[in-house]
């Protein structure tokens, strides 16, 4: 640290240096993200709440108030309004916390103690966050095989369960392909076997509603299956709150209790989050933007989000690149035939385009998140064909 500090001035001088150098959602250049810029309400909401912590909710009522009313609309979002949960990081916290909640639950009920080696049995297209939460609470993680359609196999799950088995998970909306599992099929399976199923919708909670709204009849994904033990759902993806802002919900309180931590010095005596000190400004922020958009709000930007996603499928296939499925949510993956999928990649960002690559199966992965625009793809599906184009 320098002994003399700087004046203001130069201090936003020197932070702004360092912004330049940043990425904008704004300039469409971001492909590959599935965050994008936080609604300003929302912002604002934000702002207002910097001091507020709820790691110490006695001091902050009214933050705690909104946390419960954000739980309670998400929950009614989801399929049961009386979901018991927190306003966290996002989804990878939130997973932790489910991997956790489901595995202390297995030790309190195990008869004499049968549980030797937990594990979960998560799909091959689960978000890397399992691997960490398997990592940090000393699980085995099973990755179940994939169907033809990169869902979740349910023969495989039927055949891997085990005695051991603390948790299944099923996304709703992967990472990669924004493919939804079998849930309704997961839900029956784990109920008759008597396992906790998380369903991991931090990408599709904001998403899948509101298109059955307009007709889309995806399958249930929610509560509203008896066998689903929590969920996991981020407003700071598809719900335009700013980062960090991620939702679990827990069917029953139960689930909670079973992590509870003594916290003698605070105002509320036991803590079931994993962090202690932590944001209340999320929180607000959350509330702020689902108050503002309400549901007729979301519906129009997935419905464009969809719109986009379908105008840069058609384009692609136009221009004889090949989607590696059709697109179920705003995701489009897809291939050149004349060049791999990572060199592509490289040339797209020599030209300014952030893009990221699938791992299974290796493909040009693009979300159509509602900062990208109909004039941005037309200016990306120029320099496809003139990068595909120089391969002649
Ligand atoms: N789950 C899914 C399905 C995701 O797509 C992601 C991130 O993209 C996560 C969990 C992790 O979320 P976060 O990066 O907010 O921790």
């Amino acid at each position: 640290m320098d002994k003399k500090g700087l004046s203001k001035r130069q201090v936003f001088e020197t932070l702004q240096e360092f912004k330049n150098k940043d990425l904008t959602y704004s300039s469409g250049n971001i492909l590959g993200s599935m965050c994008t810029c936080a609604h300003p309400i929302a912002q604002d909401a934000y702002c207002d709440f910097l001091e507020s912590n709820l790691g110490d909710p006695g001091l902050f009522k009214g933050t705690k108030a909104l946390e419960d009313e954000v739980i309670t609309m998400l929950g009614d979002l989801l399929g049961k309004k009386d979901v018991y949960g927190h306003v966290i990081t996002g989804g990878t916290e939130a997973n932790l916390m489910a991997m956790r909640a489901a595995r202390n639950m297995t030790r309190e009920t195990a008869i004499n103690n049968s549980l030797e080696k937990p594990e979960i049995i998560v799909p091959k297209s689960a978000h890397f966050s399992f691997k960490k939460a398997a990592d940090i609470l000393g699980l085995h993680l099973k990755e179940a095989e994939l169907d033809d359609d990169y869902c979740m196999d349910i023969d495989y799950l039927s055949e891997n369960i085990s005695k051991n088995t603390v948790a299944v998970v099923g996304v709703a909306g992967t990472t990669e392909l924004g493919k939804i599992d079998p849930i309704p099929e997961l839900s029956e399976i784990c109920l008759d076997s008597n396992i906790y199923l998380h369903v991991d919708a931090a990408f599709g909670g904001f998403l899948i509603p509101f298109l059955n709204d307009i007709g889309y009849n995806f399958p249930q994904f929610d509560f509203s299956l008896e066998g689903v033990c929590s969920m996991t759902i981020d407003p700071h993806k598809m719900g335009l709150a700013p980062i960090p802002t991620g939702c679990i919900l827990f069917r029953e309180e139960k689930y909670l209790d079973v992590m509870n931590i003594d916290t003698p010095y605070l105002t509320q005596k036991q803590q079931s989050t994993i962090v202690g000190t932590r944001t209340g400004a999320s929180s607000a922020a959350a509330w702020a933007i689902m108050k503002y958009m309400g549901r007729e709000g979301y519906v129009k930007l997935a419905t464009r989000a969809m719109e986009i996603t379908e105008f840069l499928a058609r384009n692609l296939v136009k221009s004889g690149f090949e989607l590696v499925s059709s697109p179920e949510l705003n995701i489009v993956a897809f291939n050149s035939p004349k060049i791999n999928a990572h060199a592509l990649a490289e040339k797209l960002e020599a030209e300014g385009w952030a893009v990221s690559v699938s791992a299974c199966p290796p493909a040009i992965r693009v979300v159509l998140m509602p900062h990208i625009k109909r004039e941005h793809i037309i200016d990306f599906i120029e320099t496809l064909e003139n990068i595909q184009e120089s391969f002649d």
